[in-house]
């Protein structure tokens, strides 16, 4: 980093305007990628599209490897042209959701197709257009340059769509080769509101499925109600000493290691724009949950959830029947915020059934950690300050998103600040039918991630 020169304001009129020039080109190659099927659940296309955009980036002129895992490929690229400036990670995924259902889809999802200055297709927003935006900005600076910036990794993952399982495992046997000083993602869609947003933070999660058992079998509730036990009763208490009616979750211990929001987050929270009774009204609800009194971007940023996804047992069929049931269910997740472990509260969980319904089994189904990246990173100005040359107006900053992204490989196994920069519409309908990309934002994301490196390299 040149601290001699701190404060430049990097000139990237030469980079917009190549961007402006080629910008058909630019749409035509997207096309052209995003009109190959890459679907990881079940593996179609994936082998071709991994070598196609290795083939593209090996093109620009970054040294591009395809690493095999024990799930799908990492293609990962690399171009060091600044000895002793900074390096950046760009991480994204080359893999889609499965496109179904069809007849759901206007044009179809792998014809790729112009209506209303949005490009439709499967994978568009979710994530090729975003990290092909990215290598375009890497493309146009060389073609402007002939050098880049700073140094840049280009990592992109194969099975992002069905959770990252062998993520964890690549960072740590390659720690070395994607090591950097930060790591940018372009995934997701921008604000609501439409503007720009970096993210900081994802909520990590834990799934897990409590299992109570009654009688060896179902049986008639007149004859044996009141002398065999019921399992969904079992389920229904232990339930409720889990989380109050305030919304409190009530497993000890279960908040000791929530850190509390920094003045600057709090700041950031209050400055998102979100009209909450236009949210209200749109899901037909009458008020929040509990608690009552915690702002909105509060809640997703900043709080644990305890959610149950399902409770099943009995019957639930027409009419009625008459059964004492034998088993019963609760599919559970907890969404974990920072600095909370996936490991620490599965263990207060299991402890708590112990303690409170010891025949009941607790199954772990999955879990993923919390991430967060400071506000007051040095990478925060320059981030700002591209964002806004690129697009004229300055991003909106949020602590945390409610989902969950593996990013602690990158501020946990690595320990470099992740910063998530989304290029896509809100209405992207990512994971949905017509999932589409703003044309416009495709543009605006190769300038936006061009700026992020030069910004970057003059801090
Ligand atoms: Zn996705």
């Amino acid at each position: 980093m040149n601290t001699s020169s701190s404060h430049t304001i990097p000139d990237l009129t030469d980079i917009f305007a190549y961007v402006d020039a080629h910008r058909q080109e630019f749409l035509d190659r997207l096309i052209d990628y995003v009109r190959r099927p890459s679907i990881s659940a079940h593996g179609q296309g994936i082998g071709e599209v991994a070598a196609y955009i290795a083939n593209v980036m090996q093109r620009m002129g970054l040294q591009t490897h395809i690493l095999p895992t024990a799930g799908w490929p990492m293609v990962l690229g690399e171009r060091l042209d600044a000895p002793g400036g900074p390096t950046v990670l760009l991480y994204g995924h080359y893999d889609v959701q499965p496109p179904e259902p069809l007849d759901a889809w206007i044009s179809p999802p792998f014809e790729p197709t112009i209506r209303n200055g949005r490009l439709y297709a499967r994978g568009v927003g979710d994530n090729k257009g975003q990290h092909f935006a990215q290598l375009l900005a890497l493309e146009s600076l060389l073609a402007c340059r002939g050098a880049l910036p700073c140094n840049v990794r280009f990592l992109l993952e194969g099975e992002e769509e069905v959770g990252s399982p062998h993520m964890p495992e690549f960072v740590r046997e390659h720690r070395a080769e994607v090591m950097a000083n930060l790591v940018i993602t372009s995934d997701g869609p921008v604000h609501e509101s439409g503007r720009s947003q970096i993210l900081f933070g994802v909520r990590g999660i834990l799934s897990f499925e409590l299992r109570a058992k009654g009688a060896n079998r179902d049986l008639h509730s007149g004859n044996w109600g009141g002398v065999a036990p019921n399992p969904l009763w079992t389920l229904v208490h232990l339930l409720a000493t889990m989380k109050d009616a305030h919304g409190h979750v009530t497993i000890a211990g279960f908040y000791d290691n929530v850190l509390p929001l920094s003045e600057l987050e709090r700041e950031a929270l209050a400055r998102l724009p979100i009209d909450v009774e236009r949210v209200k009204q749109s899901l037909d609800l009458r008020q929040l949950d509990q608690p009552l009194e915690r702002g909105f971007a509060e809640r997703l940023s900043a709080w644990p959830t305890f959610t149950i996804n399902g409770l099943h047992g009995g019957y639930g069929g027409q009419g009625s029947k008459t059964v004492l049931p034998h088993e019963a269910f609760a599919r559970c997740d907890i969404r974990l915020v920072e600095a909370q472990s996936a490991d620490e509260i599965f263990a207060k969980v299991v402890s708590h059934v112990r303690r409170h319904a010891p025949g009941v089994e607790v199954i772990h189904q999955g879990s993923m950690e919390p991430s967060k990246t400071p506000l007051d990173s040095p990478f925060t100005k320059p981030l700002r300050r591209a964002i806004e040359a690129a697009q004229g107006i300055e991003p909106l900053l949020v602590p945390a998103m409610g989902g969950s992204l593996p990013d602690y490989v990158f501020t946990k196994t690595l320990g470099i600040p992740a910063f998530v920069v989304p290029y896509a519409n809100a209405d992207e309908a990512n994971h949905a039918p017509n999932e589409n990309l703003e044309v416009e934002r495709f543009f605006m994301g190769i300038k936006t991630g061009a700026a992020m490196l030069a910004y970057i390299a003059a801090m």
